[in-house]
């Protein structure tokens, strides 16, 4: 195999994950004994996918291997697209209390807490996903934006990026909060305020790189009346204006939004996408659906932080873990497009992200439709369904491997033993 400057590279960085690169125009046969292709209700028998540089040329059961190609049978292993995790952040380590939070801001360096986001890309390239939106950097500023380039130009091997930068919410909503008037403490987003405000934000963000913006619509979440209620973050005026700027620039919205209040707020502002939403009832779910906007409810999250939280002295996040799996159940009844999104970072880039599988599967999603919502339902949230979430001709070769049968038990998702991005091997057992 001829191995170019750029292969020895990757080789050398990637080590000892051995990176495994074919010269560009060369040709990979891939052998799976079955292959989900992330769009079709069933799965292919003894596919072969061709890969041709970083795409793929072609797939099919029965296909000839082409002279001169390079074969790597998979054996009895189910090929599935990379898979995209639409909500994380790898400029976090968890944060189940304020504590944990505060501490990352106020000791860890942006260029410390930058090197620890690429030990996470590389956690998460190797646990299959291979590709992120990234929902903003908790006071890390741009370095999203800095990781992206890294990896895009092959200096550490990661998922592709796509990047929301630093966020936005008004002054006094977000942390870091509580401390002296005296000290200046570092912000966990962009704070802005007024319309004007909002707008010239969203133009910074856009400026240095941002490929979505993240706003926070809410907090203080409480029970009234059985529903789950928040005190929302900014005017109807400037939430408009934050999402029409975004739009004006290309760019399409992601709102946290977890109370009624703040989901209301959200999609009467016009957001493309609602973070966490466990406080969807069915009015909202109707709307949602009626609107097309997409979902990325992160369930293992709420479960892994709910008992920190209570004992902290916020319990609402029991509750909410129950709240959840209900509008988890109604929203999948009625059709609501789900996009598999975790809020890795929230929780340690120990946990593998791949966890929320289990839990969509026990809320009510076929095993199907949970690998869907992180390959073609994601993809679609992108607006990437030309070149990822599907093993098809003419997408990027982004395709993983598992040795069982997720479709008998998801949790098999947690055990990538394969994983190909744009046609280089970055791991195979
Ligand atoms: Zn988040």
């Amino acid at each position: 195999m001829k191995i170019s400057p750029f292969a020895l590279v990757i080789s050398a960085l990637a080590a000892p994950f051995q990176a495994e690169v074919a010269p560009a125009a060369s040709l990979t046969v891939l052998r799976c004994g079955r292959l989900i292709d992330g769009r079709r209700a069933v799965p292919v028998e003894n596919a072969v996918v061709v890969v041709e540089g970083e795409r793929i040329k072609e797939v099919g059961p029965g296909l000839a291997v082409p002279d001169g190609a390079r074969v790597i049978d998979l054996g009895r292993a189910t090929c599935l697209p990379g898979l995209i995790d639409n909500h994380t952040h790898v400029l976090l380590q968890g944060d189940v209390t304020a504590a944990d939070y505060d501490e990352q801001l106020l000791k860890e360096s942006i260029a410390y807490r930058a090197i620890r986001a690429t030990a996470a890309a590389r956690t998460a390239l190797l646990n299959g996903f291979t590709a992120l939106r990234d929902l903003e950097t908790e006071g890390a500023m741009y370095a999203d934006v800095d990781l992206k380039t890294a990896v895009n130009r092959g200096v550490v091997p990661g998922p592709r990026l796509f990047v929301s930068t630093r966020a936005l919410a008004p002054t006094g909503t977000y942390p870091l909060l509580g401390y002296s008037w005296e000290l200046k403490v570092p912000e966990g987003v962009q704070i802005a305020d007024g319309a004007d405000g909002v707008r010239r934000a969203v133009r910074e963000q856009v400026k240095y790189g941002a490929d979505w913006i993240k706003y926070y619509s809410d907090r203080r979440y409480f029970m009234r009346d059985g529903a789950l209620r928040s005190w929302v973050n900014f005017t109807g005026e400037e939430a408009r204006a934050l999402v029409d700027e975004a739009h004006r620039l290309g760019r399409k919205v992601a709102a946290h939004a977890i109370g009624r209040d703040g989901i209301e707020a959200a999609l009467r502002a016009g957001a493309d996408t609602i973070e966490h939403g466990d406080g969807l009832d069915d009015e909202l779910i109707d709307l949602m659906v009626r609107r097309g906007v997409y979902w990325c409810p992160t369930i293992f999250v709420g479960v892994y932080v709910a008992e920190g939280r209570a004992v902290a002295g916020a319990p609402i996040w029991k509750t909410m873990v129950d709240l959840e799996r209900q509008a988890f159940g109604k929203a999948v009844r009625k059709g609501v497009k789900i996009s598999f999104g975790t809020d890795a970072g929230g929780y340690p880039w120990t946990e593998n992200q791949a966890r929320e599988f289990a839990f969509m599967v026990r809320y009510g999603m076929t095993p199907m439709q949970a690998i869907q919502s992180a390959t073609s339902v994601a993809a679609a949230l992108l607006g990437q369904e030309a070149d990822l979430g599907a093993v098809e001709a003419g997408h990027f070769a982004d395709v993983i491997a598992v040795k069982g049968d997720p479709l008998a038990d998801i949790t098999e998702l947690e055990r990538v033993s394969f994983v190909m991005k744009g046609g280089v091997v970055y791991k195979r057992e």
